[in-house]
């Protein structure tokens, strides 16, 4: 399939304004603060951080794994730095951030995947910043039990891991990950009492309708409680390209059948990331 060429007009963003935005902005530069928001030049920053939201990646910015549309380098990951958590504590702080979202690398080569680096951040975000409220974007952690319970254990008011894409390409887009393993993560999140869990798919990798829609049942029978669905862009030219660019349409087609499916938040629309409006999903 050609990739369609030149981006529609519904993907063109405005820069981001505002007071909030350039205070945000010059602190996180005097500081040199790591945000998701910033080091992937995110296209919602004017919006989300008005609102007092911003995505932090922990365990450093090399991952084990490869998939086809991330931007992040693969390698072998930096050693540990256990002084992380406090310090993303502190930028929280320092940003004033009232909702976090955590992310990390996929770290296949700790034994612990890096959950005990999550956990104290967690932690230390607690203690540092007790009014801030918590999304965690978690690894599989390969679907080991041991490790996902030190994420359960510290209770984040929602806990979020990606199906990236439909069954059938999950084995193109995200090599090392498995689609029946994600959804397992899911459902055992779910299962033991986390509040609120959520996932997110990109479109334009060559899905068909029916299996977005497939997807959503998926997500539906493990009791999602949130979903994300936005249009995959290319980082560069050696990721995946982008097959098609879904127009807001049928964006609003599959916020209007998850929300019939019974999740509790559909965002659907273009430029819908997975961090995109955490803060409403609270509710
Ligand atoms: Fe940051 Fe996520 Fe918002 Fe983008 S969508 S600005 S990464 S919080
Ligand atoms: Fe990117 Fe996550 Fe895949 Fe690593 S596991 S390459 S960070 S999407």
């Amino acid at each position: 399939v050609k990739p369609p060429k030149g981006k529609p007009k519904w993907l063109r963003v405005k820069l981001p304004t505002g007071k909030k935005y350039t205070e945000l902005r010059g602190l996180v530069d005097k500081y040199k603060l790591h945000t998701i928001c910033t080091s992937g030049s995110c296209p919602n920053m004017g919006e989300c951080w008005s609102e007092g939201t911003a995505t932090f990646m922990i365990l450093g910015n090399i991952c084990t794994r490869s998939c086809g549309f991330c931007g992040v380098k693969t390698g072998r990951p930096e050693t540990v730095d256990w002084e992380e958590p406090e310090k993303v504590a502190r930028s929280i702080k320092l940003m004033n951030i009232k909702h976090a979202v955590i992310t990390s690398v996929d770290r296949d080569d700790l034994a612990d995947g890096g959950s005990i680096i999550w956990a104290e951040t967690i932690q230390a975000i607690r203690r540092m910043n007790p009014n801030t409220t918590l999304e965690t974007l978690i690894p599989d952690f390969q679907g080991k039990h041991k490790n996902i319970n030190r994420i359960i254990a510290v209770k984040p008011e929602v806990v979020s891991h990606n199906m990236e894409t439909v069954k059938r390409l999950t084995r193109e887009v995200r090599i090392q990950a498995k689609y029946e393993q994600s959804l397992a993560v899911l459902k055992y999140l779910k299962d033991s009492g986390i509040n609120r869990t959520k996932s997110g798919i990109m479109l334009g990798l060559g899905e068909k309708e029916e299996e977005v829609i497939q997807t959503l049942e998926d997500l539906r029978a493990v009791n999602l409680d949130i979903v994300t669905i936005g249009q995959y862009l290319q980082p560069s030219k050696k990721h995946l390209p982008v097959k098609q660019f879904i127009t807001p349409d049928q964006f609003k087609k599959y916020e209007e059948i998850g929300l019939k499916m019974g999740f509790r938040h559909v965002e659907s629309s273009a430029l819908v990331r997975s961090s995109y409006r955490a803060q409403k999903h609270l509710t």
